[in-house]
Protein backbone atom coordinates (compact mmCIF):
# COMPACT_ATOMS: atom_id res chain seq x y z
CA UNK A 1 0.00 0.00 0.00
CA UNK A 2 2.64 2.57 0.88
CA UNK A 3 4.54 1.87 -2.74
CA UNK A 4 0.97 2.59 -4.21
CA UNK A 5 0.62 5.80 -2.29
CA UNK A 6 4.65 7.07 -2.83
CA UNK A 7 3.85 6.72 -6.72
CA UNK A 8 1.03 8.78 -6.42
CA UNK A 9 2.87 11.24 -4.64
CA UNK A 10 5.49 11.25 -6.97
CA UNK A 11 3.26 11.81 -9.59
CA UNK A 12 1.50 14.87 -7.68
CA UNK A 13 4.65 16.02 -7.23
CA UNK A 14 5.69 16.14 -11.03
CA UNK A 15 2.34 18.23 -11.60
CA UNK A 16 2.93 20.38 -8.93
CA UNK A 17 3.63 23.74 -10.81
CA UNK A 18 4.93 25.52 -7.55
CA UNK A 19 7.58 22.85 -6.83
CA UNK A 20 10.32 24.94 -7.72
CA UNK A 21 9.67 27.53 -4.99
CA UNK A 22 11.76 24.51 -2.76
CA UNK A 23 14.75 25.62 -4.52
CA UNK A 24 14.26 29.15 -3.31
CA UNK A 25 15.01 27.86 0.40
CA UNK A 26 17.76 26.60 2.33
CA UNK A 27 17.49 22.47 2.97
CA UNK A 28 19.44 19.62 4.19
CA UNK A 29 18.64 16.58 2.67
CA UNK A 30 16.66 13.88 4.31
CA UNK A 31 15.56 16.43 6.96
CA UNK A 32 11.46 16.64 6.31
CA UNK A 33 10.16 19.71 7.81
CA UNK A 34 6.68 20.19 8.80
CA UNK A 35 6.96 23.12 11.00
CA UNK A 36 6.68 26.11 8.68
CA UNK A 37 3.80 27.16 10.36
CA UNK A 38 5.80 28.07 13.97
CA UNK A 39 8.96 29.39 11.77
CA UNK A 40 9.34 29.03 8.48
CA UNK A 41 12.46 28.20 6.34
CA UNK A 42 15.36 30.55 5.40
CA UNK A 43 15.25 31.85 2.26
CA UNK A 44 18.29 31.82 0.03
CA UNK A 45 18.00 35.30 -0.87
CA UNK A 46 17.86 36.58 2.51
CA UNK A 47 21.29 35.49 3.26
CA UNK A 48 22.29 37.93 0.37
CA UNK A 49 20.59 40.40 1.60
CA UNK A 50 20.91 40.69 5.69
CA UNK A 51 24.78 40.13 4.29
CA UNK A 52 24.49 43.42 2.55
CA UNK A 53 22.72 45.13 4.90
CA UNK A 54 25.13 44.17 7.79
CA UNK A 55 28.45 44.75 6.21
CA UNK A 56 27.40 47.53 3.89
CA UNK A 57 24.86 49.32 4.91
CA UNK A 58 25.36 49.37 8.42
CA UNK A 59 29.12 48.39 8.49
CA UNK A 60 30.31 51.30 5.87
CA UNK A 61 27.27 53.22 5.23
CA UNK A 62 26.42 53.95 8.88
CA UNK A 63 24.37 56.56 10.11
CA UNK A 64 23.87 57.39 6.60
CA UNK A 65 21.38 54.31 5.89
CA UNK A 66 18.57 55.51 7.16
CA UNK A 67 17.89 58.12 4.99
CA UNK A 68 19.59 56.26 1.67
CA UNK A 69 17.35 52.82 2.90
CA UNK A 70 16.38 52.16 6.25
CA UNK A 71 13.84 54.73 6.85
CA UNK A 72 10.90 53.70 4.05
CA UNK A 73 11.65 50.38 4.66
CA UNK A 74 8.41 49.49 7.34
CA UNK A 75 6.62 50.82 4.42
CA UNK A 76 7.90 49.38 1.28
CA UNK A 77 7.71 46.07 3.78
CA UNK A 78 3.58 47.07 5.30
CA UNK A 79 2.65 47.29 1.34
CA UNK A 80 3.93 43.95 0.67
CA UNK A 81 1.82 42.48 3.30
CA UNK A 82 -1.25 44.56 2.12
CA UNK A 83 -0.77 42.81 -0.99
CA UNK A 84 -1.08 39.01 0.66
CA UNK A 85 -4.29 40.21 3.13
CA UNK A 86 -6.48 41.91 0.68
CA UNK A 87 -5.65 45.64 2.31
CA UNK A 88 -4.26 49.24 1.25
CA UNK A 89 -0.58 49.86 1.86
CA UNK A 90 -1.73 52.67 4.06
CA UNK A 91 -3.98 50.17 6.28
CA UNK A 92 -1.01 48.03 7.38
CA UNK A 93 1.79 49.04 9.98
CA UNK A 94 4.75 46.63 10.63
CA UNK A 95 6.78 46.63 13.84
CA UNK A 96 6.98 45.18 17.24
CA UNK A 97 5.38 41.62 18.19
CA UNK A 98 2.21 40.11 17.20
CA UNK A 99 1.25 40.41 20.84
CA UNK A 100 2.06 44.08 21.64
CA UNK A 101 0.17 45.11 18.32
CA UNK A 102 -2.67 43.20 19.94
CA UNK A 103 -1.99 45.20 22.83
CA UNK A 104 -2.23 48.83 20.92
CA UNK A 105 -5.20 47.57 18.69
CA UNK A 106 -7.64 46.41 21.93
CA UNK A 107 -6.76 49.19 24.07
CA UNK A 108 -7.80 51.64 21.47
CA UNK A 109 -11.19 50.02 20.27
CA UNK A 110 -12.04 49.51 23.91
CA UNK A 111 -11.22 53.21 24.43
CA UNK A 112 -13.25 54.06 21.46
CA UNK A 113 -16.10 52.10 22.58
CA UNK A 114 -16.00 53.17 25.89
CA UNK A 115 -20.17 52.20 26.86
CA UNK A 116 -19.98 48.72 26.37
CA UNK A 117 -18.49 46.18 28.63
CA UNK A 118 -17.99 43.31 27.21
CA UNK A 119 -15.17 41.61 25.24
CA UNK A 120 -15.85 38.49 23.52
CA UNK A 121 -13.11 35.34 22.79
CA UNK A 122 -12.90 31.84 22.29
CA UNK A 123 -10.95 28.86 24.08
CA UNK A 124 -9.09 27.94 20.73
CA UNK A 125 -6.95 31.22 20.74
CA UNK A 126 -3.86 31.57 20.97
CA UNK A 127 -2.81 31.95 25.03
CA UNK A 128 -1.24 35.50 24.41
CA UNK A 129 -4.51 36.76 23.24
CA UNK A 130 -6.02 35.92 26.04
CA UNK A 131 -3.56 37.12 28.33
CA UNK A 132 -3.29 40.88 26.74
CA UNK A 133 -7.18 40.81 27.28
CA UNK A 134 -7.25 39.31 30.60
CA UNK A 135 -4.54 42.14 31.53
CA UNK A 136 -6.38 44.93 29.90
CA UNK A 137 -9.26 44.35 32.03
CA UNK A 138 -7.22 44.02 35.56
CA UNK A 139 -4.85 47.12 34.61
CA UNK A 140 -7.55 49.74 32.73
CA UNK A 141 -10.47 48.48 31.86
CA UNK A 142 -12.22 47.09 35.23
CA UNK A 143 -15.42 47.14 34.29
CA UNK A 144 -15.32 44.64 31.23
CA UNK A 145 -15.70 41.35 31.24
CA UNK A 146 -14.16 38.64 28.89
CA UNK A 147 -16.87 36.09 27.75
CA UNK A 148 -14.77 32.92 26.21
CA UNK A 149 -17.16 30.78 23.68
CA UNK A 150 -15.67 27.40 24.57
CA UNK A 151 -15.61 25.03 21.50
CA UNK A 152 -17.70 21.88 21.99
CA UNK A 153 -15.24 19.35 20.86
CA UNK A 154 -11.73 21.33 21.00
CA UNK A 155 -11.85 21.46 17.17
CA UNK A 156 -14.01 24.49 15.93
CA UNK A 157 -16.45 26.89 16.80
CA UNK A 158 -19.79 27.15 14.85
CA UNK A 159 -20.25 30.27 13.65
CA UNK A 160 -23.80 30.72 14.42
CA UNK A 161 -22.41 30.76 18.58
CA UNK A 162 -21.96 34.79 18.29
CA UNK A 163 -25.63 35.48 17.23
CA UNK A 164 -26.49 34.72 20.44
CA UNK A 165 -22.88 36.18 22.53
CA UNK A 166 -22.77 39.55 20.41
CA UNK A 167 -25.04 41.85 21.64
CA UNK A 168 -25.55 45.46 22.21
CA UNK A 169 -23.23 45.37 25.43
CA UNK A 170 -20.45 44.00 23.13
CA UNK A 171 -17.75 46.18 22.19
CA UNK A 172 -15.03 44.06 20.86
CA UNK A 173 -14.35 40.11 19.40
CA UNK A 174 -10.88 39.00 19.31
CA UNK A 175 -10.32 35.57 17.31
CA UNK A 176 -7.72 33.83 15.54
CA UNK A 177 -8.57 33.66 11.58
CA UNK A 178 -7.00 30.42 11.62
CA UNK A 179 -6.87 28.82 14.92
CA UNK A 180 -3.05 27.30 16.07
CA UNK A 181 -3.85 23.82 17.77
CA UNK A 182 -6.10 22.33 14.91
CA UNK A 183 -6.33 24.40 12.06
CA UNK A 184 -10.09 25.68 11.98
CA UNK A 185 -10.70 28.60 10.13
CA UNK A 186 -13.80 31.20 10.82
CA UNK A 187 -15.56 32.39 8.31
CA UNK A 188 -14.11 36.18 8.97
CA UNK A 189 -16.89 37.94 6.87
CA UNK A 190 -19.87 35.78 8.51
CA UNK A 191 -18.03 37.70 11.86
CA UNK A 192 -17.46 40.51 10.64
CA UNK A 193 -21.28 41.01 9.68
CA UNK A 194 -22.32 39.75 13.03
CA UNK A 195 -20.42 42.09 15.01
CA UNK A 196 -21.17 44.91 12.87
CA UNK A 197 -25.09 44.22 13.03
CA UNK A 198 -24.35 45.07 16.70
CA UNK A 199 -21.61 48.08 16.50
CA UNK A 200 -18.78 45.89 17.81
CA UNK A 201 -15.43 45.91 16.34
CA UNK A 202 -13.65 43.12 15.51
CA UNK A 203 -9.85 41.93 15.93
CA UNK A 204 -8.83 38.89 13.47
CA UNK A 205 -5.33 37.32 14.18
CA UNK A 206 -3.71 35.90 11.36
CA UNK A 207 -0.79 34.47 12.22
CA UNK A 208 -1.48 31.09 11.13
CA UNK A 209 -3.12 32.12 7.68
CA UNK A 210 -0.96 34.70 6.41
CA UNK A 211 0.83 33.37 3.46
CA UNK A 212 -1.33 30.20 3.73
CA UNK A 213 -4.58 30.95 2.77
CA UNK A 214 -6.52 33.83 1.12
CA UNK A 215 -7.28 37.00 3.77
CA UNK A 216 -9.20 39.33 1.96
CA UNK A 217 -9.41 42.30 5.31
CA UNK A 218 -11.02 45.19 3.09
CA UNK A 219 -13.68 42.65 1.45
CA UNK A 220 -14.36 40.99 4.00
CA UNK A 221 -15.49 44.43 6.06
CA UNK A 222 -12.64 43.58 8.80
CA UNK A 223 -11.58 46.66 11.33
CA UNK A 224 -9.04 45.39 12.66
CA UNK A 225 -5.98 42.89 12.59
CA UNK A 226 -2.58 41.53 13.43
CA UNK A 227 -0.65 38.54 12.34
CA UNK A 228 3.23 37.54 12.33
CA UNK A 229 5.87 37.09 9.39
CA UNK A 230 7.91 34.29 10.55
CA UNK A 231 5.68 31.29 10.41
CA UNK A 232 3.99 30.96 6.33
CA UNK A 233 5.69 34.19 5.36
CA UNK A 234 9.28 32.82 6.32
CA UNK A 235 10.54 36.34 7.73
CA UNK A 236 13.35 34.94 10.50
CA UNK A 237 12.81 34.32 13.90
CA UNK A 238 11.09 37.06 16.14
CA UNK A 239 10.71 38.67 12.44
CA UNK A 240 8.35 41.94 13.16
CA UNK A 241 4.95 41.51 13.10
CA UNK A 242 2.35 43.69 11.40
CA UNK A 243 -1.39 45.23 12.34
CA UNK A 244 -4.28 46.20 9.93
CA UNK A 245 -6.61 49.05 10.74
CA UNK A 246 -9.42 49.67 7.95
CA UNK A 247 -9.12 53.73 6.45
CA UNK A 248 -11.44 55.06 8.28
CA UNK A 249 -11.12 53.75 11.83
CA UNK A 250 -7.61 54.73 11.91
CA UNK A 251 -8.20 58.64 12.78
CA UNK A 252 -10.36 57.34 15.86
CA UNK A 253 -8.48 54.57 17.12
CA UNK A 254 -5.58 55.83 19.79
CA UNK A 255 -2.66 54.30 20.65
CA UNK A 256 -2.12 53.61 24.28
CA UNK A 257 1.99 54.36 23.71
CA UNK A 258 2.63 57.90 22.48
CA UNK A 259 6.13 57.43 21.14
CA UNK A 260 8.28 59.26 18.70
CA UNK A 261 8.02 57.05 16.07
CA UNK A 262 4.46 57.69 16.32
CA UNK A 263 4.72 61.81 16.39
CA UNK A 264 3.74 63.72 13.41
CA UNK A 265 7.31 64.72 13.38
CA UNK A 266 9.68 63.14 15.29
CA UNK A 267 12.80 65.22 14.70
CA UNK A 268 11.22 67.91 15.03
CA UNK A 269 12.36 67.29 18.78
CA UNK A 270 9.05 68.75 20.42
CA UNK A 271 7.75 67.84 23.35
CA UNK A 272 4.31 68.21 22.83
CA UNK A 273 2.98 65.24 21.64
CA UNK A 274 1.02 64.91 18.05
CA UNK A 275 0.33 61.77 16.79
CA UNK A 276 0.25 61.08 13.05
CA UNK A 277 -3.36 60.93 11.80
CA UNK A 278 -2.69 57.65 10.01
CA UNK A 279 -1.88 54.39 10.06
CA UNK A 280 2.06 54.82 11.20
CA UNK A 281 0.25 56.56 14.32
CA UNK A 282 0.66 52.61 15.63
CA UNK A 283 4.44 53.00 15.69
CA UNK A 284 6.30 53.01 18.52
CA UNK A 285 10.18 53.10 18.45
CA UNK A 286 13.05 53.02 16.17
CA UNK A 287 12.34 49.98 13.42
CA UNK A 288 14.27 46.98 13.72
CA UNK A 289 15.73 47.49 10.62
CA UNK A 290 17.74 44.29 10.14
CA UNK A 291 15.08 41.77 11.19
CA UNK A 292 13.03 43.80 8.96
CA UNK A 293 15.15 43.52 6.08
CA UNK A 294 15.30 39.72 6.62
CA UNK A 295 11.10 39.22 5.84
CA UNK A 296 11.73 41.10 2.34
CA UNK A 297 12.48 38.12 0.43
CA UNK A 298 10.10 35.68 2.02
CA UNK A 299 7.37 37.86 1.05
CA UNK A 300 8.38 38.41 -2.36
CA UNK A 301 8.52 34.77 -2.56
CA UNK A 302 4.73 34.64 -1.58
CA UNK A 303 3.52 37.18 -4.18
CA UNK A 304 5.17 35.00 -6.97
CA UNK A 305 4.23 32.45 -6.11
CA UNK A 306 0.61 34.03 -5.68
CA UNK A 307 -1.90 32.88 -2.68
CA UNK A 308 -4.12 31.58 -4.71
CA UNK A 309 -1.90 29.04 -5.93
CA UNK A 310 -0.52 28.24 -2.92
CA UNK A 311 -3.69 27.67 -1.35
CA UNK A 312 -5.45 25.20 -4.00
CA UNK A 313 -1.59 23.36 -3.48
CA UNK A 314 -1.95 23.50 0.40
CA UNK A 315 -5.27 22.04 0.00
CA UNK A 316 -4.19 18.93 -2.17
CA UNK A 317 -1.40 18.60 0.29
CA UNK A 318 -3.59 18.50 2.91
CA UNK A 319 -6.20 16.23 1.42
CA UNK A 320 -3.41 13.69 0.62
CA UNK A 321 -2.19 13.81 4.22
CA UNK A 322 -5.75 13.26 5.57
CA UNK A 323 -5.92 10.25 3.22
CA UNK A 324 -2.37 8.59 4.36
CA UNK A 325 -3.91 9.38 8.31
CA UNK A 326 -6.67 7.37 7.56
CA UNK A 327 -5.71 4.68 6.34
CA UNK A 328 -2.54 4.41 8.14
CA UNK A 329 -2.71 6.07 11.56
CA UNK A 330 -6.04 6.10 12.93
CA UNK A 331 -5.86 1.88 12.99
CA UNK A 332 -3.42 2.60 15.33
CA UNK A 333 -4.82 5.31 17.50
CA UNK A 334 -4.54 8.18 16.23
CA UNK A 335 -7.81 10.58 15.67
CA UNK A 336 -7.67 14.13 13.68
CA UNK A 337 -7.47 16.88 15.63
CA UNK A 338 -8.38 19.06 12.75
CA UNK A 339 -11.37 20.08 10.39
CA UNK A 340 -12.36 17.03 8.04
CA UNK A 341 -14.14 20.03 5.26
CA UNK A 342 -11.11 21.36 3.73
CA UNK A 343 -13.13 24.68 3.35
CA UNK A 344 -12.77 24.89 7.00
CA UNK A 345 -8.97 24.59 7.95
CA UNK A 346 -5.75 26.57 7.15
CA UNK A 347 -2.47 24.50 6.27
CA UNK A 348 -2.05 22.20 9.21
CA UNK A 349 -3.12 19.04 10.31
CA UNK A 350 -3.27 17.91 13.91
CA UNK A 351 -3.01 14.20 15.54
CA UNK A 352 -3.75 12.96 18.48
CA UNK A 353 -2.58 9.81 20.35
CA UNK A 354 -1.93 9.73 23.94
CA UNK A 355 1.76 9.41 23.51
CA UNK A 356 1.92 12.29 20.69
CA UNK A 357 4.96 13.40 23.03
CA UNK A 358 7.45 10.55 22.83
CA UNK A 359 6.35 10.00 19.15
CA UNK A 360 7.00 13.58 18.27
CA UNK A 361 10.66 13.23 19.70
CA UNK A 362 10.77 10.37 18.11
CA UNK A 363 10.62 11.79 14.66
CA UNK A 364 12.94 14.60 15.18
CA UNK A 365 15.87 12.76 17.11
CA UNK A 366 16.09 9.18 14.70
CA UNK A 367 18.20 6.77 16.35
CA UNK A 368 18.47 4.50 13.61
CA UNK A 369 19.15 6.17 9.99
CA UNK A 370 15.70 7.02 9.16
CA UNK A 371 14.68 10.75 7.91
CA UNK A 372 14.31 13.82 10.48
CA UNK A 373 10.91 14.84 10.78
CA UNK A 374 10.47 17.65 12.46
CA UNK A 375 6.87 18.38 13.30
CA UNK A 376 5.87 20.41 16.78
CA UNK A 377 3.91 18.89 19.58
CA UNK A 378 0.93 20.95 21.77
CA UNK A 379 -0.10 19.56 25.07
CA UNK A 380 -1.63 17.41 25.87
CA UNK A 381 -1.44 15.15 22.76
CA UNK A 382 -1.36 16.89 19.76
CA UNK A 383 1.46 16.45 16.72
CA UNK A 384 1.25 19.19 14.79
CA UNK A 385 2.00 18.65 10.63
CA UNK A 386 2.73 22.13 9.10
CA UNK A 387 2.31 22.12 5.38
CA UNK A 388 4.04 24.83 3.98
CA UNK A 389 2.79 24.79 0.49
CA UNK A 390 6.14 26.71 -0.80
CA UNK A 391 8.43 24.02 -0.10
CA UNK A 392 6.60 20.57 1.44
CA UNK A 393 6.27 17.74 -1.07
CA UNK A 394 3.54 15.18 -1.43
CA UNK A 395 6.33 12.13 -1.00
CA UNK A 396 7.22 14.22 2.03
CA UNK A 397 3.93 13.75 3.67
CA UNK A 398 3.76 9.88 2.62
CA UNK A 399 7.57 9.08 4.34
CA UNK A 400 6.32 11.64 7.72
CA UNK A 401 3.12 8.93 7.40
CA UNK A 402 5.52 5.84 7.00
CA UNK A 403 7.78 6.95 9.73
CA UNK A 404 5.13 7.49 12.37
CA UNK A 405 3.10 4.32 11.38
CA UNK A 406 6.68 2.50 11.90
CA UNK A 407 7.35 4.49 15.67
CA UNK A 408 4.12 3.31 16.61
CA UNK A 409 3.85 -0.22 15.48
CA UNK A 410 7.74 -0.94 16.66
CA UNK A 411 6.92 0.71 19.69
CA UNK A 412 10.44 3.34 19.44
CA UNK A 413 8.73 5.59 21.27
CA UNK A 414 9.46 3.68 24.23
CA UNK A 415 13.16 4.65 23.73
CA UNK A 416 12.41 7.99 24.59
CA UNK A 417 11.67 10.32 27.98
CA UNK A 418 8.13 12.26 27.90
CA UNK A 419 10.52 15.52 29.75
CA UNK A 420 9.83 18.37 27.85
CA UNK A 421 12.50 20.82 26.08
CA UNK A 422 11.59 24.41 26.71
CA UNK A 423 10.21 25.74 23.30
CA UNK A 424 8.12 22.60 21.82
C1 LIG B 1 2.41 32.59 16.66
C2 LIG B 1 1.24 33.34 17.13
C3 LIG B 1 1.40 34.51 17.89
C4 LIG B 1 2.75 34.97 18.29
O1 LIG B 1 2.78 36.18 18.96
P1 LIG B 1 4.15 36.96 19.16
O2 LIG B 1 3.80 38.12 19.95
O3 LIG B 1 4.64 37.30 17.76
O4 LIG B 1 5.11 36.03 19.82
C5 LIG B 1 0.25 35.20 18.26
N1 LIG B 1 -0.97 34.74 17.91
C6 LIG B 1 -1.15 33.61 17.19
C7 LIG B 1 -2.52 33.17 16.79
C8 LIG B 1 -0.05 32.86 16.79
O5 LIG B 1 -0.22 31.74 16.10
Amino acid sequence: MINELYQKALELDKKDELAHFKEAFVSEPGIIYLDGNSLGRLPKKTITQTNDLVLTQWGKGLIRSWNERWIDLPQKTAAKIARIVGAQPDEIFVGDSTSLNLYKLAFAALSMNQQKKKIISDNLNFPTDVYILQGLIEQQFIDHSLSVIESEDGIMVNENRFEEAIDTNTALIVLSHVVFKSAFMYDMAKINALAHQKDALVIWDLSHSVGSVPVSLNDSGADMAVGCTYKYLNGGPGAPAFLYVRKDLQKQLKSPIWAWFSHQAPFDFSLDYQPKDNIQRFAVGTPSVLSLAAIESGLDITLEAGINRLRAKSEQLSEFLIELIQQLLVPLGFSIASPLDVNKRGSHISIRHAEGYRISQAMIKPYDDSKVIIPDFRPPDNIRLGIAPLYNTFAELVDTVERIWKIVTEEQFKGYSNSKDTVT
